[in-house]
């Protein structure tokens, strides 16, 4: 009597949308407009712990205390969570909103690093962004995206990890979210990310509010970490930013 498929999410769960479809069906949803943030907020100039738009995830779904999402983006995650766990598929969060400064601390190490020394300072950015973001473009600023169950491309080979991954390609675009670093040799940027799930319906605004800035003009400067002097030449809004899943941008 209380098996669980019987239960309203199941039943969502076990229709398997595609992201597009997903996308579809919460814009047609009664919800409330998307507020987008102030652009320096986008660019990571944000404290979570002391924002009411965030909220802390609960201990028994992330890996460690002190990760935050965007409220919206955490209720989401809370129901794709519960939804995997029944199927017995474990959704660990290990990563969620990074501020600039933490992104800049990530940045700035990777960049002194002894290995690092002996390369140009454009060799040695391209390094670094085949999985840091820049600080400031990364979707971690947004508090929309999160990073699940393991940060070891190849733990995603077979095993737990190819399970976590499967039923999120299959379940996590009723949910919302949307696998942005996918494996398609025509995407430009970051290697892939099986691990890194984005909320679309905040971050598709977020991103196009960024993008609209850029072609205007009027995005705040990339500074104030190593090497800021290269982001142009690298096009990171362009190739990075924008090198996302190709359902994405349909
Ligand atoms: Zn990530």
């Amino acid at each position: 009597m209380d098996d669980p498929r019987t239960s309203v999410d199941a039943i969502h769960v076990n229709e398997q949308p595609t992201a597009v479809e997903a996308i579809e069906r919460l814009d047609t949803r009664e919800v409330q407009p998307v507020v987008v943030p102030p652009l320096t907020e986008l660019l990571g100039h944000v404290t979570p712990a002391k924002d009411s738009a965030f909220a802390e995830l609960p201990a028994r779904v992330s890996s460690r205390i002190g990760l935050f999402l965007r409220t919206e983006a955490l209720e989401a995650f809370l129901q794709m969570y519960d939804a995997a766990e029944k199927d017995g598929i474990i959704l660990t969060a290990l990563s969620a909103t990074r501020p600039f400064s933490h992104q800049a601390f990530i940045w700035n190490r990777k960049w002194k690093h002894p290995q690092a020394m002996g390369m140009a300072p454009l060799a040695r950015a391209r390094d670094i962004l085949k999985y840091s973001s820049m600080p400031g473009t990364s979707r971690h600023h947004w508090g929309t995206d999160v990073d699940i169950y393991s940060l070891e491309p190849s733990d995603f080979d077979a095993g737990e990890g190819a399970k976590v991954v499967a039923w999120l390609r299959s379940h996590a675009g009723t949910f919302g979210f949307v696998e942005v670093y996918t494996e398609d040799e025509h995407r430009t940027g970051y290697q892939p990310e099986a691990w890194h799930w984005s909320y679309i319906p905040l971050s598709g605004p977020f991103l196009q509010a960024i993008n609209d800035a850029n072609d205007k003009g009027t995005l705040p400067p990339l500074e104030g970490f190593e090497g800021a002097f290269v982001a142009d030449s690298l096009h990171v809004i362009r190739d990075y930013v924008n090198g996302i899943n190709a359902k994405l941008g349909e």
